[in-house]
């Protein structure tokens, strides 16, 4: 494992010379050590790219060169998925065909992001019809400049590749901090970026944890725009601190997203979806569908199919053929979620399954899946992120109610409904106040298409198009085309 920051085009020593500990979550075991990257490098890290882009070629290349070096690095990404994989597993404890599948999805982001750069070059700049006609505006999009970038722990390379590659096609430049509990793929793509020839300075990786690297990479006057993923409180604090000199900011943060299930629903594809939409990834899914709702005549013979499903999963070391849950990703996120259900159980929710550690799995963070049922509207089972293999279902009575408990929560990340009407499906995906809506399925994401959040879910979108305008500043070219004085002070 790579023990070294990567800055400026180089492997360096972190300033105070620290490594942290790097914990298998399926043992519990340090695996590896990561450089422990503070404040100081984090400046050394936004000078680099502070020059990189003020005085360097990566903003002025075309967007068809720039997409040759985000080809190579997704074409890399590919041939080392694997290997890649395996580092995801140890790191964060998911299955490797789900940590594979991941790699594959962060290079199918580069690839896609440098179709999007190439595209560039044709924009000659929009021309704006104005109702004046002695004027002729247009405008043109640039690069923001220095990009920062802090992720969390649950797709450590996808969520790198979610800022770096659309940042990078736009011409910037970037700092990124992964999350302490997951660091080492994030060195992975220094090195794929380093062997693939990226100029000094394009693309930084500091690791570090988020009270001091972060929070400097987030104060840092000279980073122009940060993107931020994480939780609502880090979202909120990054807010502020980003206050301070006005910086563009995106923020992707949590959710508790609902999903309607209507009684006419096939019960065997609602099941599998359910299961889907908040067991994969041990249910660490930012838009996972943790509060299901389910139209009262359905209830029962669902409850009954879900529990013996969900009995049904293979629990253990991500690395092993069909487990298909694996630990949580730290000893921490272990603690907090059984302390949820506890709270929420005394609250008054019943566990329908689950709801402990594996007898047979001692030593790692695991959890089983866990079915939880009867909890009241304020229970905080129901209201707060869980983050975790955690669902809660409930009745309901019509599709106004099922609209109406959907709808009451503080996030909106996203959102999903089932039902053979499809015309009921669009009507109910329309009502909710959510960025992103499934209908008869949950969580296939897409790179074309828009990511993010209502309410306390986030500001901005990433992915697609929208991805690559976060990293695009939007500039007006007027021009007094006109024979004529202006003749507002000399006739
Ligand atoms: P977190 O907020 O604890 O940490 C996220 C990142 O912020 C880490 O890199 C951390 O080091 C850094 N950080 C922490 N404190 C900081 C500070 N004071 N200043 C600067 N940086 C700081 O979140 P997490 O536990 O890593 O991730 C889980 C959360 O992320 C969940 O709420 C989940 O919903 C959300 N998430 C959202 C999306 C999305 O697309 N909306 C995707 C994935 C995860």
């Amino acid at each position: 494992m790579r023990e070294q920051l990567y800055i400026d085009g180089k492997w360096m020593e972190p300033a105070l010379n620290g490594r942290f500990e790097v914990r298998d979550p399926a043992t519990g075991e340090v695996f590896a050590h990561a450089p422990l990257g503070t404040s100081d490098d984090i400046d050394q890290a936004v000078a680099a790219a502070r020059r990189a882009f003020d005085e360097g070629p990566w903003p002025r290349l075309t967007g068809a060169e720039r997409a040759a070096y985000l080809r190579a690095i997704a074409d890399r990404i590919l041939a080392d998925k694997e290997r890649l994989g395996r580092i995801e597993v140890l790191d964060n404890g998911k299955p490797l065909p789900e940590a594979v599948w991941d790699m594959e999805d962060a290079a199918g982001c580069f690839a896609f992001y440098a179709g999007l750069a190439e595209e560039l070059d044709a924009d000659e700049g929009e021309v704006i019809p104005l109702q004046d006609a002695r004027f002729k505006s247009k405008v043109v999009r640039e690069p923001i400049g220095v990009a920062g970038a802090i992720i969390p722990w649950n797709y450590p390379l996808l969520m790198a590749a979610w800022k770096v590659a659309p940042a990078l096609a736009a011409g910037c430049t970037m700092v990124l901090k992964p999350s302490e509990l997951t660091p080492l793929t994030a060195l992975e793509l220094a090195a794929i970026c380093d062997d693939v020839g990226l100029p000094p300075g394009v693309l930084n990786i500091v690791t570090g944890f988020g009270n001091n690297a972060g929070q400097r990479l987030a104060e840092h006057p000279d980073v122009d725009k940060l993107a931020f993923t994480g939780s609502v409180p880090t979202g909120s604090r990054i807010m502020q601190m980003a206050a301070a000199d006005i910086k563009n900011i995106s923020l992707e943060l949590g959710g508790k997203s609902p999903f309607v299930v209507f009684a006419d629903s096939d019960i065997e594809k609602a099941v599998e979806w359910i299961m889907f939409g908040v067991f994969w990834n041990q249910g660490q899914v930012c838009s996972a569908t943790s509060r299901v709702l389910v139209e009262e005549s359905l209830y029962p013979r669902l409850m009954e199919r879900l529990v013996a499903e969900a009995a049904k999963i293979r629990i253990g070391n991500g690395m092993e053929d069909g487990v298909k849950l694996g630990p949580l990703v730290s000893e921490g996120q272990h603690a907090k979620i059984l302390g949820m259900i506890e709270k929420g159980v005394a609250a008054g929710a019943k566990v329908a399954h689950g709801g402990k550690r594996p007898q047979s799995l001692e030593g790692g963070y695991f959890l089983e899946p866990t079915i939880l049922t009867d909890m009241d509207d304020d229970n905080l089972v129901w209201r707060e992120e869980i983050f975790g293999p955690v669902v809660c279902v409930r009745p309901f009575r019509d599709e106004a109610e099922a609209v109406r408990l959907a709808n009451d929560s503080p996030f909106g990340l996203a959102a999903a409904v089932m039902s053979d009407d499809l015309d009921r499906c669009e009507r109910v995906a329309r009502a909710f106040r959510a960025g992103i809506v499934w209908i008869n399925c949950s969580q296939p994401t897409f790179t074309e298409a828009p990511w993010g959040g209502y309410k306390k879910s986030g500001i901005g979108r990433e992915l697609g198009k929208w991805g690559l305008a976060n990293y695009l500043e939007v500039k007006q070219i007027t021009t007094f085309d006109h024979n004529e004085r202006w003749g507002w002070y000399i006739k």
